[in-house]
């Protein structure tokens, strides 16, 4: 029998009419470096209107790939609500990577237009001789008329420059939206791939319309009305979390950073803008807090830190309780929205016993489900204890990726994260490694994030990162890199009688290196495959101990 409901479609269309007239007076805010704009979602909707009658006149009337090469920022939310919603199809490029890899991307992608922000301009001129099917480069953030310094090259054979304001300026504030397919494509990113090329996932409406209700849920953070909402996470990386689909459906604050993400200026955007909730790698909030230990600094309003991306160091976890700030951890992926979990402990739970749940990558979503395989795809216990590799389904977890077959990824309607860990028996997921990170000595396996947690627990370490490195004896041995804080001396000697209070003995590594940074990936998470390339032409000053 069936069901006697409507077939009335979830789209990001819905979200645009539902957040900016119901919450029409709310605002997004953009930090300009010398203070912030404003722009209500009222004035976004007619913004978005402009935008999509724009694109139309520059023959955007099917579902051609609309690309942005943009910081967080008001003009960005405004291309996220209107390109999807006209039927078209949102690509955020992520500006961090070579102009070849970008440009790889955007031809894949067969990208027809880009907006880009006027800051930006520069490297994008870099990526353009790469991306051939761009025909319309559209320069945001400068006021209309005003010349942008290094727009020349942009022009070229078959490729024309706009400026966004002049486009929008001529109207009108109303737009023909079209009824979308709930299946059709709505956006696009490519994973940040650690091995071959990027690979595209492609977001429909009806997953970016669930995965932005993820985040308003009581178990996750409870978006709502009376939140203020930082995403620090780019817009370039999966949807910025999804969170600025959240902010305007449930008609929360948008606090944009635009380009001003060092440690100072956004610890001033949160004195002045008083954000509840906030979101960013692990990476941003060790800023933040190395800049209030240094400087001071009230983060007080957040009620929330949502941090994910990679494992987040439970000694992090523990400096931010000490200024008053809950961080929470999240698990995702590109190709799951990103969100699969969130580690709020079950209700009831809290103080000491709270922490191997908070340590955890968290409790799955409802809508994301998991099963754990071992040798052969063999399907093993949720038990809490038996380690596996995590595989996942779900209407927001991708089933393939875009004009690329990849069977080592997909296999019985399962998505193969890679990520190595168990499961228990209440959802909560606990990642040891990437498959492809875990260190084997000696036929055992030896967690690199476990090292990693344990070192950056030590007040003298900034950051540390562990691989695993050829060894005669052992088939491979853990080689630790850390950077200590400044005017610090600590012998490794000493950090390996510190790890050895929470691994077992054979588990210390007896290769360390003092590194000024660990190498970061394009967003912002530790580059091990650099490490393990520099290591291998020996650019390393290894100290062997033990
Ligand atoms: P990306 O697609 O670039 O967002 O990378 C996804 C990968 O990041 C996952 O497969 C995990 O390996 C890693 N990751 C994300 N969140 C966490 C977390 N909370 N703990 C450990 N690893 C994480």
């Amino acid at each position: 029998m069936r069901s006697t409901m409507m077939d009335v479609p979830l789209t990001v269309t819905s979200i645009m009419r539902y957040g900016t007239t119901t919450f029409r007076g709310k605002e997004v805010v953009t930090n300009t470096g010398e203070g912030v704009r404003r722009r209500t979602y009222a004035e976004v909707a007619r913004r978005a209107a402009r935008l999509a009658n724009a694109l139309r006149r520059l023959g955007v009337d099917g579902d051609q790939r609309v690309a942005t090469f943009m910081w967080n920022n008001a003009e960005h939310l405004e291309a996220y609500l209107a390109v999807p919603s006209m039927g078209a199809v949102l690509h955020t490029l992520n500006i961090r990577l070579s102009p070849a890899q970008i440009g790889y991307i955007a031809t894949h992608a067969d990208d027809f237009v880009v907006i880009v922000d006027a800051s930006l301009v520069p490297l994008l001129a870099e990526v353009l001789p790469h991306a051939p099917t761009i025909r319309h480069v559209i320069i945001a953030g400068t006021p209309a008329g005003e010349p942008v310094p290094g727009a020349g090259p942009l022009a070229g054979p078959g490729r024309e420059v706009h400026g966004y304001e002049e486009l929008l300026a001529a109207g009108p504030d109303s737009f023909g939206w079209p009824e979308v397919d709930e299946k059709s494509a709505a956006s696009m990113c490519y994973t940040s791939g650690t091995t071959g090329h990027p690979k595209g996932v492609v977001y429909s409406h009806r997953s970016v319309y669930l995965h932005a209700m993820g985040p308003c849920l009581g178990n996750a953070f409870g978006f709502s009305e009376r939140d203020r909402v930082l995403p620090v996470v780019p817009m370039f990386h999966v949807n910025s979390w999804g969170f600025p689909f959240s902010a305007v459906l449930c008609g929360a604050t948008t606090i944009m950073p635009d380009r001003h993400m060092q440690p100072a200026a956004m610890v001033r955007l949160i004195e002045s803008e008083r954000p509840t909730v906030a979101a960013g790698v692990p990476t941003i909030w060790q800023g933040v807090l190395e800049h209030v230990r240094a400087h001071g600094g009230d983060v007080s309003s957040l009620r929330v830190v949502i941090a994910g991306g990679s494992a987040v160091p439970h000694s992090l976890m523990k400096a931010y309780d000490e200024l008053g700030v809950t961080l929470v951890q999240a698990w995702g992926m590109t190709e799951t929205s990103p969100l699969g979990s969130v580690a709020v402990p079950p209700a009831g739970v809290t103080g000491a016993e709270a922490w191997p749940y908070r340590d955890s990558a968290g409790r799955l979503f409802c809508t994301v489900q998991a099963r754990l395989t071992g040798d052969g795809g063999a399907v093993l216990p949720q038990d809490g204890e038996t380690v596996g590799e995590i595989e996942v389904r779900g209407p927001w977890v991708t089933g393939a990726y875009y004009k690329d077959d990849d069977p080592q990824k997909f296999h019985d309607g399962w998505l193969r994260t890679g990520d190595v860990g168990s499961i228990d028996e209440g959802g909560f997921i606990r990642i040891s490694d990437r498959s492809k990170d875990v260190i084997k000595s000696g036929g055992e396996w030896i967690s690199s994030v476990e090292l990693e947690n344990a070192l950056m627990a030590h007040p003298d370490i900034l950051e540390a990162a562990v691989i695993g490195v050829p060894d005669d004896k052992w088939g491979e041995r853990p080689f630790a890199a850390v950077v200590v804080r400044d005017g610090a001396d600590v012998l490794a000697e000493h950090l390996r009688d510190h790890l050895a209070a929470s691994v077992p003995r054979w588990q210390l590594p007896e290769r360390w290196a003092y590194i000024d940074e660990v190498p970061k990936t394009s967003v912002g998470k530790f580059s091990k495959r650099t490490m393990r390339e520099a290591y291998a032409n020996g650019e390393y000053k290894v100290i062997q101990v033990g």
